[in-house]
C-alpha cells in the first residue's frame, strides 16, 4: 500500500503504518491535551494503542492461521479504520478459508478472556459493573473494545471475516462463485439495513454500509475473474504467431523487429528453443541507452519471469499478471519449447470478450456451454 512504512518484522511477517495512522494519532494527542493535558494526553493514546494492538494482534491471527496452510502473508498495514493483512493467496478450500477468517476474531475472544481472569485474580470485578467508556479504567475500554471487535468482525458481511466465514459454509455447499455471490448479496442486504439504521440511529452506520457494500461488489467480481480464470486453458487464449530470439542475438536487431512488427514482448531461447528470459520494449530501451546495440540480449532480459505450460489454466498467472507483475509470460509444451505469449494486452481482451459473450448468451466464446 502506498503511503506506509515499515516498523518492524515479526514471524517474517512486516508490519507497516500507513501515514494517516499517524496523523490519527496526533490528531488524538493534540485534541486530548487542549481538554486534559499532559494526563489526557497519555491516557488517550494508551487507549488508542491498545486498540490497534488488539488489531494487530487480531490480523497476526489470520496470518498465522494461514501460515499453517502454507499461505505467506508479506506484510499487515495498520490504517485509521482498522487493519489488513495481505494474503499472498486466498485459502482455496473451504474449511482452510473457515479457519483462516475465524483466527482473527478468536485471537480477540482470548484477549477478554485474559482480561476477564486479571480482573478475577485481582477481584477487581466491581470496574466492569460501573463500566464507563469514557473516564473508565484502561483495561475496561480494552476489553469493551475487544468484544466490539468480535462482534464488528463476525457481520456476515464482505469484507468482514463474517463475510468469509458465511461464504466458507456456503462453499461446501455449492460451488465458490455461487456460494461468494449469495453471502455478496446477504452482505448487501445488511449495507441497506446499516444505511437505513444510520439516518435513525448512529450515522456512523451509514459510512460502514457504504464500506460493506462496497466490499461486497468487489469479492463478487473477484470471484467471477477467479472462476474465469480457472476455468480458461493457457493454450485457448495465447498469441501463437510469435517471435522469439536467439539469447546471443544482438539488441540491434531486437529494435529493427521491434520498428517494424506490432509484437512488444519477446522470449528469448537458447539454441534449443527452450525459453531463458523475456525482452519487453523498456527493456531495449533501456539497454540500448547503457549498453549500445552490439550487447547480446541475453545480458539485458528479464530471468526472473516465469513460464506457463500450454496444457495449464490461467489459474496460476493470471492474477500475478493483472496486478502488473509480468508484463508477459512464455508459454512452452513439455520439452520447454516456446510455443506461444500470453501478454497483459492480449489477457484484458480476453475478458472483454468474454464479458460481452457471457452477457449476451449462455455460450461462451469458444462454444463451451456454461454449466447450469
Ligand atoms: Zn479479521
Amino acid at each position: 500500500m502506498r503511503w506506509s512504512f515499515d516498523v518492524a518484522k515479526v514471524a517474517g511477517i512486516t508490519v507497516r503504518l500507513h501515514v494517516t495512522f499517524l496523523l490519527l494519532l496526533l490528531w488524538l494527542a493534540v485534541s486530548h491535551y487542549l481538554v486534559g493535558g499532559w494526563p489526557a494526553m497519555v491516557q488517550g493514546l494508551a487507549f488508542i494503542l491498545g486498540i490497534f494492538g488488539s488489531v494487530l494482534l487480531h490480523e497476526f491471527g489470520h496470518a498465522l492461521a494461514a501460515k499453517r496452510f502454507g499461505i505467506h502473508t508479506p506484510d499487515i498495514t495498520l490504517l485509521p479504520i482498522g487493519g489488513v493483512a495481505r494474503l499472498e493467496r486466498l485459502p482455496e478450500r473451504p474449511h482452510e478459508e473457515f479457519i483462516v477468517a475465524l483466527a482473527g476474531p478468536a485471537v480477540n475472544v482470548v484477549i477478554i478472556v485474559l482480561l476477564y481472569l486479571g480482573f478475577l485474580a485481582t477481584g477487581r470485578l466491581d470496574v466492569l459493573q460501573d463500566f464507563a467508556l469514557v473516564g473508565g479504567s484502561f483495561w475496561a475500554q480494552l476489553l469493551f473494545v475487544n468484544m466490539w471487535l468480535v462482534i464488528f468482525n463476525l457481520i456476515p458481511a464482505f469484507p468482514m471475516d463474517g463475510g468469509r466465514v458465511l461464504r466458507a459454509l456456503l462453499a461446501a455447499r455449492m460451488g465458490f462463485v455461487r456460494a461468494t455471490e449469495l453471502a455478496a448479496s446477504i452482505g448487501q442486504a445488511f449495507a441497506f439495513l446499516f444505511v437505513l439504521l444510520g439516518f435513525f440511529v448512529n450515522p456512523m452506520l451509514i459510512f460502514i454500509g457504504l464500506f460493506v457494500y462496497m466490499g461486497a461488489a468487489s469479492e463478487a467480481s473477484s470471484a467471477q475473474l477467479r472462476d474465469f480464470a480457472d476455468a480458461m486453458p493457457v493454450a485457448a487464449v495465447m498469441l501463437t504467431d510469435v517471435r522469439v530470439l536467439h539469447r546471443e542475438t544482438p539488441l540491434a536487431d531486437a529494435v529493427e523487429i521491434l520498428l517494424r512488427g506490432t509484437q512488444r514482448e519477446f522470449p528469448i531461447v537458447d539454441g534449443l528453443g527452450r525459453a531463458v528470459g523475456m525482452l519487453c520494449r523498456e527493456d531495449v530501451i533501456k539497454a540500448l541507452r547503457q549498453h549500445g546495440p552490439e550487447v547480446p540480449v541475453a545480458r539485458v532480459m528479464q530471468t526472473n519471469v516465469p513460464v506457463v505450460g500450454r496444457w495449464e489454466t490461467l489459474t496460476r498467472i493470471f492474477t500475478r499478471m493483472m496486478e502488473g507483475q509480468h508484463q508477459a509470460v512464455a508459454v512452452v509444451d513439455v520439452h520447454g519449447h516456446v510455443v506461444g505469449l500470453l501478454t497483459r494486452d492480449n489477457l484484458a481482451e480476453v475478458m472483454m470478450v468474454h464479458g460481452a459473450m457471457a452477457a449476451s448468451a449462455s455460450v461462451d466464446w469458444r462454444g463451451r456451454t456454461e454449466e447450469p
